[in-house]
């Protein structure tokens, strides 16, 4: 974004201006001429530094409103906020509603967030459980002397606050966390800090609610794995980007064995809670960068970014034995279910596009059904 600065260049034809003025008024003399167009350059440095940044924020706020990714969102924020704010650290602490805690989300330094993160305020605890508390913004200078503030978080990280500022994040009167800053850098925290801090606080807070219904709507309600539509458009990303690159990708497809008669002999209900333990078991069994998916019914596709054919026939094989050993707790009652795979990868089964992947995944799949179901085949 183009930056707008005012042009101190100017300031000779102000000089002039002034100097016009001056003239007329009684008692001013050279020297307080100078004095004033000194006053008047800090004054439009200062202004030019406000402009940079405004000029940031906007940038953050576009950055906001442009990402869906949570863990994202949160990261960038934090981040332009500790540089804009011109401190040490900051922290975005987000309410965690089970069990009535405010706790270290996302921090700026990360050695720090390996020793905080998790760490969970009471409401009215330490200076952000205070703001969490009344919801309203604090700055607060030396926090040793404040009896709100609470050194547990510098305990446990080893560092020594002194000055801190924390803003409520807030959606439709509820406050969802709070972004702080700490330890200013030269001087203290001020008006101007604290007006950027709440005008990024209730952008990041509509930021989070976006990703958070974003993320509730590419998921399935039962399961909570990716639905049908979210996988047909990761796997052709994943597709074009391993062509593009002539990197790995594998699709795993599986399909719960002879799952009628299970509906059929114990309800449907039972049913269903067999189709949330093989969702689980697959989601367990999942690498960070795999995509589990519900693909449809009792049918489940997972995308294994990065993975050759070797690789991703040793993962169904251990999907489909940990399945088997599972059981499924539903009224008192014990079951055991078995699925049946299909591994279709790229390059080694050379697919020509997404629709063939799929196809080549589903036919290995049902090779897995005509010999005799409980087993893993490549295509
Ligand atoms: P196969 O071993 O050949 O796969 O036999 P199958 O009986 O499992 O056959 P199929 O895969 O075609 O069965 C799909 C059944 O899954 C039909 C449908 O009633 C049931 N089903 C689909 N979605 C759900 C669901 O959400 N809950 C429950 N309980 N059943 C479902
Ligand atoms: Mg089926
Ligand atoms: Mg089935």
């Amino acid at each position: 974004m183009k930056k707008k600065y005012l042009n101190t260049s100017g300031i000779q034809p102000v000089r002039q201006l002034f100097a016009g003025v001056i003239s007329r008024s009684d008692g001013v003399t050279p020297d307080s001429e100078c004095s004033l167009i000194e006053q008047y350059r800090r004054l439009i440095l200062e202004l030019n530094q406000s402009i940079d940044k405004l000029d940031r924020v906007i940038s953050i706020n576009t950055y906001i409103t442009n990402s869906l990714e949570k863990t994202e969102v949160l990261e960038r924020i934090l981040q332009q906020t500790r540089d804009l704010l011109n401190c040490e650290r900051s922290s975005m602490l987000l309410v965690d509603k089970d069990d009535s805690l405010l706790k270290f989300a996302v921090l700026s330094r990360e050695e720090e967030a390996g020793m905080l993160k998790g760490t969970g305020l009471r409401k009215g605890e330490g200076i952000a459980g205070s703001v969490w508390a009344n919801g309203t913004p604090l700055i607060v200078s030396d926090p040793a002397a404040d009896p709100r503030f609470s050194n547990k978080a510098d305990v446990r990280s080893n560092v020594v606050t002194n000055s801190i500022i924390a803003v409520p994040l807030s959606v439709d009167d509820e406050i969802i966390g709070v972004i702080e800053g700490i330890n200013k850098r030269n001087g203290q925290f001020d008006a101007f800090d604290l007006r950027i801090m709440q005008y990024i606080s209730t952008q990041s807070a509509i930021a989070i609610k976006n990703a958070e219904l974003y993320n509730m709507a590419i998921r399935d309600g039962m399961t909570r794995l990716y639905i049908h539509k979210y996988f047909r458009e990761r796997l052709s990303e994943e597709f074009e980007r391993c062509r593009r690159f002539n990197r790995g990708l594998s699709l795993v497809m599986a399909d719960i064995d002879f799952f009628k008669k299970f509906n059929d002999d114990y309800g449907h209900q039972a049913g269903d809670a067999v189709i949330c333990a093989v969702a689980d078991c697959i989601r367990t069994t999942c690498r960070a960068a795999d995509i589990p998916c519900r693909y449809g019914g009792e049918e489940f596709a997972v995308i294994l970014p990065e993975t050759g054919a070797s690789d991703a026939a040793a993962f169904a094989e251990r999907l489909r034995q940990r399945i088997e050993a599972m059981p499924v707790v539903f009224s008192e009652e014990s079951f055991k279910v078995t699925v049946s795979v299909g591994v279709a990868s790229y390059p080694e089964s050379n697919p020509a596009d997404v629709i063939e992947m799929i196809d080549l995944a589903d036919k290995a799949l049902y090779e897995s059904k005509g010999a005799g179901r409980n087993r893993v085949t490549s295509s």
